[in-house]
Protein backbone atom coordinates (compact mmCIF):
# COMPACT_ATOMS: atom_id res chain seq x y z
CA UNK A 1 0.00 0.00 0.00
CA UNK A 2 1.13 3.43 -0.97
CA UNK A 3 1.52 5.37 2.30
CA UNK A 4 2.89 8.66 0.95
CA UNK A 5 0.49 11.97 1.21
CA UNK A 6 1.37 15.16 0.09
CA UNK A 7 2.27 16.47 4.05
CA UNK A 8 2.74 20.13 2.75
CA UNK A 9 -0.40 20.10 0.68
CA UNK A 10 -2.37 18.78 3.45
CA UNK A 11 -1.15 20.75 6.33
CA UNK A 12 -1.71 23.80 4.35
CA UNK A 13 -5.36 22.72 2.94
CA UNK A 14 -5.90 22.13 6.65
CA UNK A 15 -4.38 25.13 7.82
CA UNK A 16 -6.44 27.60 5.48
CA UNK A 17 -10.06 25.22 6.40
CA UNK A 18 -9.17 25.99 10.06
CA UNK A 19 -8.19 29.75 9.77
CA UNK A 20 -11.51 29.94 7.25
CA UNK A 21 -13.67 27.96 10.29
CA UNK A 22 -11.71 29.95 13.08
CA UNK A 23 -12.52 33.56 11.05
CA UNK A 24 -16.32 32.73 11.15
CA UNK A 25 -16.29 31.67 14.77
CA UNK A 26 -14.58 35.27 15.49
CA UNK A 27 -17.29 36.98 13.39
CA UNK A 28 -20.21 34.59 14.77
CA UNK A 29 -18.55 35.77 18.68
CA UNK A 30 -18.88 39.63 17.60
CA UNK A 31 -21.89 38.70 16.02
CA UNK A 32 -23.94 36.61 18.95
CA UNK A 33 -23.44 39.50 21.76
CA UNK A 34 -20.22 37.86 22.08
CA UNK A 35 -21.26 34.62 23.48
CA UNK A 36 -17.50 33.08 25.11
CA UNK A 37 -18.15 29.48 23.16
CA UNK A 38 -17.00 31.33 20.20
CA UNK A 39 -13.96 32.93 21.02
CA UNK A 40 -13.07 30.02 22.87
CA UNK A 41 -13.32 27.68 19.53
CA UNK A 42 -11.84 30.47 17.04
CA UNK A 43 -9.41 30.44 19.49
CA UNK A 44 -8.99 26.14 19.37
CA UNK A 45 -8.82 26.96 15.26
CA UNK A 46 -5.64 29.74 15.58
CA UNK A 47 -3.67 27.59 18.05
CA UNK A 48 -4.21 24.78 15.74
CA UNK A 49 -2.97 26.64 12.76
CA UNK A 50 -0.16 27.87 14.90
CA UNK A 51 0.90 24.53 15.71
CA UNK A 52 0.88 23.07 12.64
CA UNK A 53 3.10 26.03 11.56
CA UNK A 54 5.46 25.73 13.86
CA UNK A 55 5.51 21.92 13.22
CA UNK A 56 5.75 22.17 9.72
CA UNK A 57 8.83 24.53 10.37
CA UNK A 58 10.88 21.96 12.23
CA UNK A 59 12.37 20.63 8.37
CA UNK A 60 13.00 24.54 7.91
CA UNK A 61 14.96 25.36 11.07
CA UNK A 62 16.37 23.57 13.93
CA UNK A 63 14.62 25.25 16.91
CA UNK A 64 13.23 22.94 18.52
CA UNK A 65 11.58 25.54 21.03
CA UNK A 66 9.53 26.58 18.88
CA UNK A 67 9.02 23.90 16.66
CA UNK A 68 8.50 21.26 18.99
CA UNK A 69 7.91 22.90 22.41
CA UNK A 70 5.70 25.98 21.58
CA UNK A 71 4.26 23.72 18.42
CA UNK A 72 3.33 21.04 20.81
CA UNK A 73 1.87 22.98 23.68
CA UNK A 74 -0.66 25.16 20.78
CA UNK A 75 -1.58 21.75 19.22
CA UNK A 76 -2.41 20.58 22.72
CA UNK A 77 -4.19 23.76 23.64
CA UNK A 78 -6.69 23.63 20.49
CA UNK A 79 -8.57 20.36 21.93
CA UNK A 80 -8.74 22.03 25.65
CA UNK A 81 -10.47 25.19 24.38
CA UNK A 82 -12.63 23.16 22.24
CA UNK A 83 -13.71 21.15 25.42
CA UNK A 84 -13.79 24.66 27.14
CA UNK A 85 -15.92 25.84 24.81
CA UNK A 86 -18.31 22.91 24.96
CA UNK A 87 -18.89 23.55 28.93
CA UNK A 88 -19.29 27.04 28.32
CA UNK A 89 -21.93 26.59 25.65
CA UNK A 90 -23.42 24.48 28.00
CA UNK A 91 -23.51 26.49 30.75
CA UNK A 92 -22.54 23.13 32.84
CA UNK A 93 -22.20 24.20 36.75
CA UNK A 94 -18.27 23.94 37.98
CA UNK A 95 -19.89 21.55 40.88
CA UNK A 96 -20.41 18.78 38.53
CA UNK A 97 -17.15 19.32 36.85
CA UNK A 98 -14.77 19.80 39.66
CA UNK A 99 -13.47 16.27 39.90
CA UNK A 100 -12.71 16.76 35.93
CA UNK A 101 -11.25 19.65 36.21
CA UNK A 102 -9.17 18.44 38.85
CA UNK A 103 -7.56 15.43 37.36
CA UNK A 104 -7.31 17.80 33.67
CA UNK A 105 -4.84 19.92 35.91
CA UNK A 106 -3.07 17.10 37.11
CA UNK A 107 -2.68 15.87 33.07
CA UNK A 108 -2.04 19.22 31.58
CA UNK A 109 1.02 19.76 33.99
CA UNK A 110 2.78 16.20 33.73
CA UNK A 111 2.29 16.91 30.05
CA UNK A 112 3.61 20.56 29.85
CA UNK A 113 6.58 18.84 32.84
CA UNK A 114 6.77 15.76 29.98
CA UNK A 115 7.26 18.00 26.95
CA UNK A 116 9.76 20.56 28.53
CA UNK A 117 11.88 17.83 29.56
CA UNK A 118 12.06 15.65 26.30
CA UNK A 119 11.42 18.53 23.60
CA UNK A 120 15.32 18.97 23.35
CA UNK A 121 16.25 15.64 22.41
CA UNK A 122 13.19 13.59 21.71
CA UNK A 123 10.78 15.16 18.86
CA UNK A 124 8.62 11.92 18.83
CA UNK A 125 8.18 11.29 22.22
CA UNK A 126 6.84 15.12 22.37
CA UNK A 127 4.55 13.91 20.08
CA UNK A 128 3.69 10.78 22.00
CA UNK A 129 2.57 12.96 25.07
CA UNK A 130 0.61 15.54 22.81
CA UNK A 131 -1.49 12.68 21.26
CA UNK A 132 -1.92 11.57 24.97
CA UNK A 133 -2.98 14.85 26.27
CA UNK A 134 -5.22 14.88 23.17
CA UNK A 135 -6.95 11.99 23.42
CA UNK A 136 -7.59 12.38 26.97
CA UNK A 137 -9.26 15.34 26.21
CA UNK A 138 -11.37 14.01 23.52
CA UNK A 139 -12.66 11.28 26.03
CA UNK A 140 -13.29 13.81 28.61
CA UNK A 141 -15.35 15.85 25.94
CA UNK A 142 -17.38 12.94 24.79
CA UNK A 143 -18.29 12.28 28.42
CA UNK A 144 -19.25 15.70 28.69
CA UNK A 145 -21.60 15.63 25.74
CA UNK A 146 -22.97 12.47 26.70
CA UNK A 147 -24.00 13.99 30.06
CA UNK A 148 -26.50 16.80 28.05
CA UNK A 149 -29.54 15.78 27.50
CA UNK A 150 -30.59 18.03 24.61
CA UNK A 151 -31.88 17.54 21.70
CA UNK A 152 -31.53 17.60 18.56
CA UNK A 153 -28.80 14.99 19.00
CA UNK A 154 -27.38 14.91 15.66
CA UNK A 155 -25.07 17.52 16.00
CA UNK A 156 -23.75 15.89 19.61
CA UNK A 157 -23.63 12.55 17.55
CA UNK A 158 -21.29 14.28 14.90
CA UNK A 159 -19.15 15.67 17.32
CA UNK A 160 -19.04 12.87 19.33
CA UNK A 161 -18.37 10.40 16.62
CA UNK A 162 -15.21 12.83 15.29
CA UNK A 163 -14.01 13.19 19.19
CA UNK A 164 -14.14 8.98 19.18
CA UNK A 165 -12.29 8.64 15.77
CA UNK A 166 -9.80 11.04 16.49
CA UNK A 167 -9.33 9.90 20.44
CA UNK A 168 -9.16 6.16 18.47
CA UNK A 169 -6.60 7.78 15.91
CA UNK A 170 -4.31 9.19 18.77
CA UNK A 171 -4.05 6.30 20.45
CA UNK A 172 -2.96 4.13 17.62
CA UNK A 173 -0.35 6.80 17.35
CA UNK A 174 0.89 6.62 20.94
CA UNK A 175 0.84 2.61 20.35
CA UNK A 176 2.27 2.76 17.17
CA UNK A 177 5.22 4.82 18.45
CA UNK A 178 4.88 2.90 22.17
CA UNK A 179 5.63 -0.52 19.94
CA UNK A 180 8.42 1.01 17.69
CA UNK A 181 10.48 2.06 20.58
CA UNK A 182 10.00 -1.37 22.47
CA UNK A 183 10.95 -3.46 19.10
CA UNK A 184 7.39 -4.82 19.25
CA UNK A 185 6.31 -3.92 15.45
CA UNK A 186 8.74 -2.96 12.92
CA UNK A 187 7.26 -0.69 10.65
CA UNK A 188 8.03 2.46 8.56
CA UNK A 189 7.42 4.66 11.61
CA UNK A 190 7.45 8.08 9.45
CA UNK A 191 5.18 6.87 6.89
CA UNK A 192 3.18 5.55 9.51
CA UNK A 193 3.14 9.28 11.57
CA UNK A 194 2.55 10.61 8.44
CA UNK A 195 -0.22 8.76 7.46
CA UNK A 196 -2.17 9.38 10.93
CA UNK A 197 -1.29 12.83 10.87
CA UNK A 198 -2.98 13.41 7.53
CA UNK A 199 -5.93 12.01 9.30
CA UNK A 200 -5.41 13.95 12.47
CA UNK A 201 -5.50 17.08 10.35
CA UNK A 202 -8.57 16.51 8.61
CA UNK A 203 -10.36 15.17 11.91
CA UNK A 204 -9.34 18.56 13.48
CA UNK A 205 -10.54 20.38 10.19
CA UNK A 206 -13.89 18.38 10.43
CA UNK A 207 -14.18 18.90 14.09
CA UNK A 208 -13.67 22.94 13.17
CA UNK A 209 -17.17 22.80 10.95
CA UNK A 210 -19.41 20.56 13.16
CA UNK A 211 -18.89 23.10 15.98
CA UNK A 212 -20.76 26.15 14.63
CA UNK A 213 -23.72 23.25 13.73
CA UNK A 214 -23.92 23.01 17.41
CA UNK A 215 -23.52 26.67 18.39
CA UNK A 216 -26.83 27.09 15.57
CA UNK A 217 -28.85 24.48 16.81
CA UNK A 218 -28.59 25.43 20.72
CA UNK A 219 -29.57 28.81 19.33
CA UNK A 220 -32.18 27.81 17.36
CA UNK A 221 -33.32 25.82 20.29
CA UNK A 222 -33.56 28.73 22.76
CA UNK A 223 -35.18 31.03 19.87
CA UNK A 224 -37.73 28.32 19.75
CA UNK A 225 -38.25 28.11 23.68
CA UNK A 226 -38.42 31.95 23.65
CA UNK A 227 -41.37 31.85 20.70
CA UNK A 228 -43.47 29.08 22.69
CA UNK A 229 -43.51 29.62 26.43
CA UNK A 230 -45.24 32.57 28.20
CA UNK A 231 -42.56 34.27 29.55
CA UNK A 232 -43.92 34.94 32.78
CA UNK A 233 -44.72 30.90 33.68
CA UNK A 234 -42.17 29.38 31.03
CA UNK A 235 -45.19 27.03 30.19
CA UNK A 236 -46.36 26.96 26.72
CA UNK A 237 -48.07 29.97 24.85
CA UNK A 238 -51.59 29.50 23.71
CA UNK A 239 -50.48 29.25 19.85
CA UNK A 240 -47.56 26.30 20.94
CA UNK A 241 -50.47 24.79 23.33
CA UNK A 242 -53.12 24.99 20.68
CA UNK A 243 -50.26 22.99 18.19
CA UNK A 244 -49.42 20.50 20.57
CA UNK A 245 -52.97 19.69 21.76
CA UNK A 246 -54.02 19.76 17.81
CA UNK A 247 -51.06 17.07 17.80
CA UNK A 248 -52.20 14.87 20.60
CA UNK A 249 -55.69 14.89 19.39
CA UNK A 250 -54.36 13.80 16.03
CA UNK A 251 -52.16 11.24 17.60
CA UNK A 252 -55.78 9.97 19.83
CA UNK A 253 -57.49 9.80 16.91
CA UNK A 254 -55.28 7.00 14.89
CA UNK A 255 -54.66 5.10 17.74
CA UNK A 256 -58.68 4.99 19.15
CA UNK A 257 -58.11 6.29 22.10
CA UNK A 258 -59.33 9.99 23.46
CA UNK A 259 -57.64 12.87 25.41
CA UNK A 260 -59.26 15.08 28.19
CA UNK A 261 -58.72 19.21 27.74
CA UNK A 262 -58.97 21.00 30.90
CA UNK A 263 -59.70 25.15 31.09
CA UNK A 264 -58.39 26.50 34.69
CA UNK A 265 -59.22 30.24 35.10
CA UNK A 266 -58.34 31.96 38.40
CA UNK A 267 -61.21 33.36 40.51
CA UNK A 268 -61.63 37.57 41.11
CA UNK A 269 -58.06 37.22 40.12
CA UNK A 270 -58.60 41.12 39.10
CA UNK A 271 -59.38 41.60 43.03
CA UNK A 272 -55.78 40.15 43.81
CA UNK A 273 -54.27 42.59 41.60
CA UNK A 274 -56.30 45.66 42.57
CA UNK A 275 -55.77 44.99 46.47
CA UNK A 276 -51.73 43.40 45.86
CA UNK A 277 -50.60 45.14 42.69
CA UNK A 278 -49.81 42.97 39.67
CA UNK A 279 -46.05 41.96 40.91
CA UNK A 280 -47.94 40.08 43.34
CA UNK A 281 -50.16 39.19 40.69
CA UNK A 282 -47.38 38.05 38.45
CA UNK A 283 -46.54 35.88 41.22
CA UNK A 284 -49.40 33.70 42.24
CA UNK A 285 -49.86 32.90 38.60
CA UNK A 286 -45.99 31.91 38.95
CA UNK A 287 -46.70 30.28 42.15
CA UNK A 288 -49.92 28.44 39.67
CA UNK A 289 -48.01 27.06 36.85
CA UNK A 290 -45.85 25.30 39.38
CA UNK A 291 -48.60 23.64 40.95
CA UNK A 292 -49.91 22.69 37.62
CA UNK A 293 -46.34 21.34 36.25
CA UNK A 294 -46.00 19.19 39.47
CA UNK A 295 -49.29 17.94 39.39
CA UNK A 296 -49.56 16.79 35.82
CA UNK A 297 -47.82 14.23 34.58
CA UNK A 298 -44.61 15.32 32.12
CA UNK A 299 -46.69 13.38 29.02
CA UNK A 300 -49.26 16.32 29.55
CA UNK A 301 -49.40 19.41 27.61
CA UNK A 302 -49.70 22.30 29.75
CA UNK A 303 -50.05 26.07 28.77
CA UNK A 304 -51.03 29.47 29.53
CA UNK A 305 -53.31 30.61 27.48
CA UNK A 306 -54.76 33.94 28.85
CA UNK A 307 -53.84 36.40 31.96
CA UNK A 308 -55.14 33.82 34.14
CA UNK A 309 -56.49 31.12 32.27
CA UNK A 310 -54.57 27.95 31.81
CA UNK A 311 -54.59 25.03 30.21
CA UNK A 312 -54.35 21.19 29.49
CA UNK A 313 -54.42 18.27 27.54
CA UNK A 314 -54.48 14.93 29.69
CA UNK A 315 -53.52 11.99 27.74
CA UNK A 316 -56.99 10.01 29.48
CA UNK A 317 -60.33 10.26 29.29
CA UNK A 318 -60.90 8.14 32.06
CA UNK A 319 -63.42 9.96 34.38
CA UNK A 320 -62.42 8.68 37.93
CA UNK A 321 -58.54 9.83 36.81
CA UNK A 322 -60.03 12.85 35.42
CA UNK A 323 -61.84 13.73 38.75
CA UNK A 324 -58.77 12.62 40.78
CA UNK A 325 -56.43 14.73 38.56
CA UNK A 326 -58.60 18.09 38.85
CA UNK A 327 -60.41 17.37 42.39
CA UNK A 328 -56.20 17.40 43.46
CA UNK A 329 -55.55 19.61 41.40
CA UNK A 330 -58.60 22.61 42.83
CA UNK A 331 -57.45 21.48 46.25
CA UNK A 332 -53.82 22.12 45.69
CA UNK A 333 -54.37 25.35 44.54
CA UNK A 334 -56.47 26.98 47.21
CA UNK A 335 -54.61 25.31 50.00
CA UNK A 336 -50.73 26.46 48.89
CA UNK A 337 -53.06 29.55 47.43
CA UNK A 338 -53.96 30.75 50.83
CA UNK A 339 -50.85 32.48 51.76
CA UNK A 340 -48.56 33.38 48.40
CA UNK A 341 -45.20 35.25 49.40
CA UNK A 342 -46.33 35.83 52.63
CA UNK A 343 -49.40 37.51 52.01
CA UNK A 344 -53.24 36.79 52.33
CA UNK A 345 -54.28 35.65 48.77
CA UNK A 346 -57.03 33.29 49.06
CA UNK A 347 -56.33 32.02 45.36
CA UNK A 348 -58.98 29.55 43.72
CA UNK A 349 -59.76 28.08 40.52
CA UNK A 350 -62.34 27.18 38.20
CA UNK A 351 -61.56 24.24 36.28
CA UNK A 352 -63.73 22.88 33.43
CA UNK A 353 -62.78 19.75 31.41
CA UNK A 354 -64.29 17.90 28.59
CA UNK A 355 -63.00 14.03 26.99
CA UNK A 356 -63.15 13.67 23.28
CA UNK A 357 -65.35 11.03 22.10
CA UNK A 358 -63.99 8.73 19.53
CA UNK A 359 -63.33 10.40 16.47
CA UNK A 360 -64.35 13.26 14.88
CA UNK A 361 -64.51 16.87 16.71
CA UNK A 362 -60.99 19.27 16.42
CA UNK A 363 -59.38 20.66 19.06
CA UNK A 364 -60.71 24.09 19.09
CA UNK A 365 -64.76 22.09 19.57
CA UNK A 366 -62.87 20.70 22.44
CA UNK A 367 -61.32 23.85 23.44
CA UNK A 368 -64.57 25.37 23.53
CA UNK A 369 -66.59 22.87 25.12
CA UNK A 370 -63.92 23.14 28.09
CA UNK A 371 -64.10 27.04 28.20
CA UNK A 372 -68.20 26.28 28.52
CA UNK A 373 -67.62 24.06 31.33
CA UNK A 374 -64.90 26.38 33.25
CA UNK A 375 -67.91 29.06 32.52
CA UNK A 376 -70.59 26.65 34.68
CA UNK A 377 -67.79 26.27 37.27
CA UNK A 378 -67.65 29.78 37.74
CA UNK A 379 -71.42 30.09 37.86
CA UNK A 380 -71.84 27.69 39.97
CA UNK A 381 -69.75 29.38 42.85
CA UNK A 382 -66.68 29.13 41.85
CA UNK A 383 -63.18 27.47 43.04
CA UNK A 384 -65.09 24.28 41.78
CA UNK A 385 -64.77 21.48 38.74
CA UNK A 386 -67.32 20.67 35.74
CA UNK A 387 -66.45 17.91 34.06
CA UNK A 388 -68.45 17.56 30.33
CA UNK A 389 -68.25 14.97 27.65
CA UNK A 390 -68.21 15.95 24.31
CA UNK A 391 -70.81 14.49 22.31
CA UNK A 392 -70.28 13.82 18.47
P1 LIG B 1 -63.43 35.49 37.44
O1 LIG B 1 -63.53 34.73 38.70
O2 LIG B 1 -64.80 35.78 36.86
O3 LIG B 1 -62.54 34.86 36.46
O4 LIG B 1 -62.84 36.91 37.84
P2 LIG B 1 -61.51 37.53 37.36
O5 LIG B 1 -61.28 38.76 38.15
O6 LIG B 1 -60.42 36.52 37.44
O7 LIG B 1 -61.80 37.78 35.86
P3 LIG B 1 -61.36 38.88 34.83
O8 LIG B 1 -61.25 38.20 33.52
O9 LIG B 1 -62.31 40.01 34.94
O10 LIG B 1 -59.96 39.36 35.30
C1 LIG B 1 -58.79 38.73 34.95
C2 LIG B 1 -57.69 39.56 35.50
O11 LIG B 1 -56.42 38.93 35.32
C3 LIG B 1 -57.58 40.91 34.86
C4 LIG B 1 -56.12 41.23 34.87
O12 LIG B 1 -55.86 42.25 35.80
C5 LIG B 1 -55.46 39.95 35.37
N1 LIG B 1 -54.32 39.59 34.57
C6 LIG B 1 -54.30 39.19 33.29
N2 LIG B 1 -53.03 38.95 32.88
C7 LIG B 1 -52.24 39.20 33.94
C8 LIG B 1 -50.82 39.15 34.14
O13 LIG B 1 -50.02 38.80 33.26
N3 LIG B 1 -50.34 39.50 35.36
C9 LIG B 1 -51.19 39.89 36.34
N4 LIG B 1 -50.66 40.21 37.52
N5 LIG B 1 -52.51 39.95 36.17
C10 LIG B 1 -53.04 39.62 34.99
MG1 LIG C 1 -60.54 34.73 36.29
MG1 LIG D 1 -60.25 34.85 32.72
Amino acid sequence: MDLNVHLPTLMLLSIAVNLLVGGLLWAVYHLRRRQACFRLWALACATFVLGSLLAGARTLVDLPLLTVLAAHLLLGASPLLVLAGIHSLMGVSATGTRRSSRFLTVAGVVYVAGLLICFHSDAILARLLTALFSALLFALAIGRLLTIRRKPRLPFRILQTLFAVHGLLLMTQVLVIVGDRAGLVSVDLEAVLTLILANHLLLASATAMALPLLAFTEAERSLRFLAERDELTQLHNRRSFLQLGAAALDRAKRARQSITVLMIDLDYFKRINDRWGHDVGDQALQMVARIMVEELRDEDVVGRIGGEEFAAVLNTNDRHEVEAITARLRRKLEERGQIVNGLPLHLSASIGGVATQPTREDFSDLMRAADQAMYEAKRKGRNRVELHSLVT
